[in-house]
């Protein structure tokens, strides 16, 4: 950090300071590392062996305040609006924040503990409401309408134009456009949603750091394959229980635990534990929680002149509105749903047999289907981890970016760049000509303070308008790490998942563009996915199993006929798989289209499901109280159906592949990365699609992909753009 960065940040605060509690601030700010441009190597990266929590919240005050400042720098401009003196300046305005917020955001997401709670109760609703300050500011948006009226005549890039067109219709998305009354109004609703938000998460998160099932006897682990005991251990040793065994109220702990343990008692128990979190009354229980948001919601969403919350979310995205995104989820619902009649009776036959008597519940459907996947297809899912380490997995994944994208992966030295975890380490990322495309991080471990699932992040995205920027990405899951030493063995499923979260930041490393809003992954929601889900498919080809498949003990490949197996069982277990998900994203559809009643969510949840025709042995993948997508943030509400939505171009994409030269064709692949992967937000994605396969996706492709029947007449309106 420069002395001149100091000075600077210093100075801007300084000017705003009208209170004293403001002046107090900007003496933390000054000696405050966050404020300052990110230094040291690769265009700069984030300080974290600088960064503490109690920077956070004097950084997010100096941020927004010299944002305010340069935005009333924009709108004193005598001049009349232009893109550069208005658009491309909003482009350059709260740079320290977004630096800032990137910090923030690793410490919620995977630091977080008593101290950040505090700081994101705090700075939650003044984020909020900061952000409505901007999209209210009526000069502002004058500039901007002005710039949209005429942005076709305005000698403007396509990509200008979008981005035009993207900042005026935020704008009055989020209310630019309402009377004095209700902006106020909004603003209100903003802040007390930022407030329930954090509250939903660290209810989730209290729920899942301390509630587990502790083992005292080794028998309990009965069924157990040794990754999982080992995990249970290593669980047990870091929440000081030495010598016995955890099962952590986290996915990754509780899956493998109801998919392997033959002890029916402990199974039902693990699982009652998992499905309640957030349902649990007292203190962390967030059914008043989700009541009152999507209360809030509603009266938001007419406010802004939209019939429901589902409505205004879905204006923007692929599939316009819920009534095409619903058609689709039905679409796929009834044959899911036969499917899973099917299963069931596969499972309670080998129950039968082996004179177990009981009926399948919820607790015993994943120890049951992998008997069955062992009597079907002959697999055993313990015979395929021995394969999977994630370190070779991880290779295998640089491999294929090398093959389609011509990436490069190289470690950086940790000397050069800090990271936040020991845990956590990063690679730059070189384009064939040994160019610089980039910095990947990765925190591929669980621990306390994290959030449970995988993501992917941008910590800075790519852009060129002012320079070239380079993108800074991250994956982050949550394996449990072995013993130090071992390699980590992780499940097929788990394999995918890292092969997606990688398909977001290929994403965003191939992104080619020249303003950041318009960057990697900042597309619509119901078409993010699908350059993430697309990536699962590589796993599966011959050419990463045989190189990276690789026995943690003996070193040798997996062998073919097992690899014909796991070809053979690949639409095995598929109703389960799409009712557990698509009954989480119907209930988060209906209950976005249920207006502004006042909802009981456990009695929603159960009358919803129940005229669905859920079936009674699957669970949903997020029940609501727990539903992180939809109540942590605005985020994926009313859009978890996106996942479907993308996997209709995914399924139709892979195609693509299969049809031509099949998965390394390079041909298809350019295509891809050309229409899809570089161009971020600069053009209509269903336009992007199209230019890649020469025409719109069905629903052909991915019934196919699912092994559920092809409608006779199938229903390309369901999955098309327009
Ligand atoms: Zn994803």
């Amino acid at each position: 950090m420069s002395l001149k960065t100091l000075i600077a940040g210093a100075a801007v605060a300084a000017t705003l300071a009208t209170t004293a509690a403001a002046s107090a601030t900007d003496a933390a700010a000054t000696a405050n590392p966050l404020l300052a441009p990110w230094s040291g190597p690769y265009g700069g990266v984030p300080p974290f062996d600088q960064a503490k929590v109690e920077h956070l919240k004097p950084a997010l005050e100096a941020g927004m305040a010299e944002q305010l400042a340069e935005i009333d720098r924009i709108t004193a401009n005598p001049e009349a609006p232009t893109f550069e003196n208005t658009i491309a300046a909003m482009e350059r305005a709260g740079r320290t924040l977004d630096r800032v917020r990137t910090v923030y955001g690793i410490f919620s997401s995977t630091l977080n503990d008593e101290a950040v709670q505090a700081v994101e109760r705090e700075m939650a609703p003044k984020l909020a409401a900061f952000s409505d300050q901007i999209t209210q500011n009526e000069k502002l948006f004058e500039r901007i309408a002005a710039m949209y009226e005429t942005r076709e005549k305005s000698g403007l890039t396509p990509e200008q134009q979008r981005l035009t067109w993207l900042y005026y219709t935020n704008f009055v998305r989020a209310g630019a456009k309402l009377d004095a009354a209700a902006k106020k109004r909004l603003s209100e609703i903003n802040q007390q949603l930022a407030s329930l938000y954090t509250k939903f998460s660290q209810n989730v998160l209290a729920d899942e750091n301390n509630e587990q099932l502790v083992i005292e006897n080794e028998a309990d682990l009965a069924g157990l394959p040794e990754s999982a005991r080992t995990g249970a251990a290593q669980v047990a040793e870091s929440r000081v229980h030495k010598g016995k065994w955890v099962i952590a109220n986290t996915r990754s702990s509780v899956e493998p635990f109801l998919t392997y343990s033959e002890r029916r008692d402990l199974r039902e128990k693990v699982w009652r534990m998992f499905v309640n979190r957030g349902d649990n009354g007292g203190a962390t229980d967030n059914n008043a929680i989700i009541t009152e948001i999507l209360q809030l919601r509603a009266e938001r969403a007419r406010l802004l002149g939209y019939e429901t919350h589902a409505h205004w979310r879905l204006e923007n995205t692929m599939a316009k509105n819920p009534q095409r995104a619903m058609a689709l989820m039905e679409a796929v619902w009834t044959p899911a749903v036969a499917r899973v009649r099917e299963e069931v009776a596969d499972m309670q036959a080998i129950a039968d047999k082996e004179g177990a008597g009981i009926r399948i519940e919820p607790w015993d459907y994943r120890y049951y289907a992998e008997k069955v996947r062992k009597a079907k297809y002959d697999l055993d899912e313990t015979e395929i981890t021995p394969y999977m380490q994630l370190e070779n997995l991880r290779e295998g994944m640089f491999y294929m970016a090398q093959q389609l994208f011509g990436f490069h992966f190289k470690p950086v030295d940790p000397s050069k760049v800090s990271v936040y975890h020991p845990d956590v380490r990063v690679w730059e990322v070189n384009d064939p000509k040994g160019n610089l495309v980039g910095l990947w991080y990765f925190d591929p471990y669980a621990r306390k303070g994290k959030r449970s699932g995988a993501w992917m992040n941008a910590y800075r995205p790519q852009e060129r308008f002012d320079g070239d920027v380079k993108t800074i990405v991250s994956n982050n899951s949550n394996f449990v790490k072995g013993k130090p030493g071992e390699p980590v063995l992780i499940s097929w499923k788990d394999a995918e998942t890292l092969f997606h979260e990688f398909g977001h930041a290929l994403h965003g490393l191939s992104s080619n563009v020249n303003y950041p809003s318009v960057s990697g992954t900042r597309v619509a929601r119901d078409y993010v996915e699908f350059p993430s889900q697309v990536l699962e498919h590589w796993l599966a080809t011959p050419e990463i199993l045989n190189r990276y498949a690789l026995h943690y003990q003996t070193g040798k490949p997996i062998p073919q006929a097992l690899v014909d197996k796991i070809m053979n069982a690949d639409k095995f277990n598929q109703g389960f798989d799409t009712v557990e998900y698509l009954s989480s994203a119907l209930i988060d559809m209906k209950l976005h289209l249920a207006g502004a009643q006042a909802i009981d969510p456990d009695k929603f949840e159960r009358e919803t499901l129940g005229s669905l025709g859920m079936p009674s042995e699957i669970v949903m993948r997020h029940r609501t109280p727990q539903f992180m997508h939809v109540f942590s943030s605005d985020g994926y509400s009313a859009g978890y159906y996106s996942y479907l939505w993308s996997d209709t171009l995914t399924a139709d994409a892979w195609e693509a592949f299969t049809e031509a030269g099949g998965p390394w064709d390079r041909a298809v692949a350019k295509r891809l990365i050309d229409n899809v992967f570089s161009v971020g937000n600069t053009i209509d994605p269903a336009d992007g699609y199209r230019a890649f396969r020469g025409r719109d996706a069905g629903i052909d492709a991915l019934m196919r992909k699912r092994g559920f029947p092809v409608p006779a007449a199938a229903e390309p309106a369901a999955a098309k753009s327009k």
